[in-house]
């Protein structure tokens, strides 16, 4: 158990450390966001790590860039956060959901409220877990089949380089700043359900989790089970937070699984639970692992901005535009709406 606590303490600290980052990043695009609507002297610069909770955009310049060769730098730090994230998934499963994505620290956080509260871990009944798993995968489902079956070259042209796409950022911003009530009564729903039912969130609804969840079935990684060393202690099944039953299979086949590694760190046989390639070979220790994933994230970021492709090709003055736009349209609809 010591092994699993610092394990879990080092886990923690690199999802602090993540969040901590998103947390900085969003204080300052509220100030850049400021400046341009008080028409303020422009001394923060706009952080393209923003760009990360756009990945609708971030799919339509995937395809856009796959399909005519040309890297769209309206939003480019959010395609190349969607390709490492494909990558980490397709080559290593779900690792960026327990080590990078602030919502999965969240999520902890109020499985330890859930815990608090009911004493114990509380499984969904099966008949109701897989059908709610499935809301998840219709949701990312609706939206791929939405942007790679429906968008052809010019449609995605026209979305990316539109005024709308131009400041999604902007627009995302003022959605959560200006919450309406529904909004905050969604947001409150949410963060109640996921007290109730463990991992509500990253389990049930999120399109991100369905879409690493689908990739991760093509890495060579899995958790896997030496059955002649396994004393059939259980403990590995007892620690995992996805409620998947780690002591019976060779090996672990699922697409709740999200990398803790927590089942591999808690085991007490040496070299029986592994995170390997098939017949165990080239076992991943748990925190080379983390290494391995915060790694891949950095050296992408550093990388982008020595190549010129972190930051977006949008001036000051164009966003001024924008947003002078963007005032005018809110006028008029609040005008529309009243009468
Ligand atoms: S199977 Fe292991 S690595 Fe996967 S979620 Fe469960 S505890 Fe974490
Ligand atoms: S913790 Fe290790 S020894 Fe115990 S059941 Fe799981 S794999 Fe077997």
């Amino acid at each position: 158990m010591k092994k699993l606590t610092e394990f879990l303490t080092i886990r923690r600290l690199v999802q602090i450390g993540f969040t901590l980052t998103t947390i900085l990043i969003g204080i300052q695009f509220s100030i850049f966001v400021h400046q341009l609507q008080s028409g303020a002297e422009h001394v923060i610069s706009r952080p393209p790590g923003v760009e990360a909770f756009l990945p609708l955009s971030a799919l339509m310049s995937l395809k856009y860039w796959l399909l005519s060769g040309n890297f769209p730098m309206v939003h480019p730090s959010s395609l190349i956060l969607l390709v490492i994230i494909i990558l980490t998934a397709v080559l290593l499963k779900r690792g960026f959901c327990s080590w990078v994505c602030p919502f999965g620290l969240l999520t902890e956080f109020l499985n330890k409220i859930h815990v608090w509260i009911f004493g114990k871990p509380r499984r969904v009944w099966r008949w109701l877990d897989y059908p709610l798993r499935s809301l998840k995968y219709l949701l990312f489902l609706y939206c791929a089949w939405a942007i790679l079956v429906q968008m052809n070259v010019p449609a995605l042209e026209a979305f990316i380089y539109s005024s709308y796409n131009k400041v999604a950022d902007i627009k995302m911003l003022q959605f959560f700043v200006h919450a309406s009530p529904l909004t905050i009564k969604v947001l409150v729903a949410l963060v109640l359900l996921s007290i109730l039912v463990r991992n509500f969130w990253c389990r049930y609804l999120c399109p991100y989790g369905a879409m690493l969840g689908a990739l991760s079935w093509l890495s060579p990684f899995k958790i896997r089970r030496n059955a002649d060393t396994c004393i059939d202690c259980q403990e590995c099944t007892e620690v995992c937070p996805a409620n998947i039953n780690v002591h019976t299979p060779k090996t672990v086949l699922s697409d709740e699984c999200h990398s803790c590694l927590q089942c591999v760190e808690v085991c007490p046989v040496a070299d029986t639970l592994t995170l390997s390639a098939p017949k165990r070979k080239w076992p991943i220790k748990p925190v080379v692992y983390g290494a391995i994933i915060v790694g891949m994230f950095l050296l992408t970021s550093l990388g982008a901005r020595l190549f010129g492709v972190w930051q977006n090709n949008i001036s000051i003055q164009e966003y001024r535009y924008h947003i002078e736009r963007l005032h005018q349209y809110d006028h008029f609809r609040g005008k529309a709406t009243q009468k």
